[in-house]
């Protein structure tokens, strides 16, 4: 969403300039599913769908008005907790919340615009949460980097919003480059960048399906992999082997092992895919995207009938590099890799085959990597 949009809109809502105006993208993530609360590996980038949020400091309580969702419930900065608000105001809140300990927070009045679709796994969570993050960091003078930032988000979705969710989105909407995908260790927090190969589009495959049981059924998955780890005794399923998941499959339950094989298994294909994209092999891209979405499908079990079609319906179109679920599934959207020259084609003929297979009409559109949130030139 651009700024002088933004801009535009505090302006008429509050009377007067904003005194900041910043930008959060949301993000697709490449390969790497289930795994960042694993202690895994993920393999995400930005993208130009963004939330912007301008804002300037006030007395009394913090007043915020988003475009898509109209007023917040009004809160203060310095003494708001958990349980107190509801609904969207959980996101801006719980930044406060988190970021207390940083600093003296000053309260706020902001509005909120957005071009980043909410629900379909593109992670507007974690964008208006950096948003209103660089906000307070630097309307308090907080002096925090992005990372940091990024783990105060992590905290403000798990402890406040109450998903107990891992740390990838915020960090790739903290972090991420322009034209880049950022390879994650969710153990060590250590990323490294590896730009697109030439003449490829990131093309975004929105089922518009809601994530229905998104959020027990999450939970309920984090939970078998951590009893998993548990009966292995290792601190996560990241530091488990293959041969040795393989090996104690008896001491498993059927679910168990079946959750842990997909997690296992996705870290050696998101290594493998990093590898690919070094050496520009685009076969190999695309048999390890496919190999992931057939894991979350069978394996892991969080995929959906709209995802599986849209999956189908994108590794059959022409110019098809390689495709899968992106976010946590249940629905939402699909992410492909397209050659850069046939993204119209592959948008005609995923579109189709779609439609025939499930009778309605996806979203599909290709979008550019880009940088993480940060503040907008004045
Ligand atoms: P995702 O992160 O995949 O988009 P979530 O359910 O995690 O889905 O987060 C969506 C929630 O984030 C919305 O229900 C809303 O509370 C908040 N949110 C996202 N975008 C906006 C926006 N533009 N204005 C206000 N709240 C938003
Ligand atoms: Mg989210």
């Amino acid at each position: 969403m651009s700024a002088e949009v933004v801009r535009r809109l505090f302006a008429e809502r509050f009377g007067g300039p904003a005194e900041v105006v910043v930008r959060a993208p949301g993000r697709v993530n490449l390969i790497g599913e289930h795994t960042d609360y694993n202690g895994g590996f993920v393999f995400p980038a930005a993208i130009d769908r963004t939330i912007s949020v301008a804002a300037r400091r006030t007395v009394g309580r913090s007043c915020l008005i988003s475009d898509a969702l109209g007023e917040s419930d009004a809160f203060d900065a310095a003494t708001v907790a958990p349980g107190t608000v509801a609904g969207w105001t959980r996101y801006a809140a719980g930044m406060a919340w988190a970021l207390r300990g940083d600093g003296t927070l000053p309260d706020i009045e902001a509005v909120v615009a957005s071009d980043l679709p909410m629900g379909s796994g593109l992670s507007s969570s974690a964008a208006i949460e950096m948003a209103f993050g660089v906000v307070w960091n630097v309307l308090g003078g907080l002096g925090l980097d992005n990372k940091t930032l990024a783990q105060r988000a992590h905290r403000c979705e798990t402890q406040f919003v109450g998903l107990n969710c891992g740390i990838m989105d915020m960090m790739a909407s903290a972090l991420c480059r322009e034209g880049c995908a950022m390879f994650l260790d969710t153990r060590s927090l250590e990323v490294s960048y590896a730009p697109l190969p030439e003449g490829t589009a990131i093309v975004l495959c929105d089922t518009k399906t809601p994530r229905e049981l998104a959020g027990s059924a999450y939970n309920d998955r984090r939970a078998t992999c951590e009893s998993a780890a548990a009966k292995l005794g290792v601190p996560s399923l990241r530091e488990l082997p293959l041969e040795r998941l393989l090996a104690a499959r008896e001491t498993l339950t059927d679910q168990e092992f079946r959750r842990a094989f997909h997690v296992v298994t996705e870290d050696l294909r998101s290594l493998q895919f990093a590898e690919a994209l070094r050496r520009g092999q685009t076969w190999r891209i695309g048999t390890l995207m496919r190999g992931s979405h057939d894991s979350l499908r069978l394996d892991y079990e969080v995929t959906s009938p709209a995802l599986d079609a849209m999956a189908e319906a994108a590794w059959n179109a022409p110019g098809c590099i390689g495709a899968r679920m992106t976010g946590a599934g249940f629905g939402g959207a699909c992410v492909a890799l397209v050659e850069q020259s046939r993204v119209a084609e592959f948008a005609e003929g995923a579109r189709t085959a779609y439609e025939l297979a499930m009778g309605a009409v996806p979203d599909i559109w290709a979008c550019q990597a880009v940088d993480g949130a940060r503040v907008e030139p004045s």
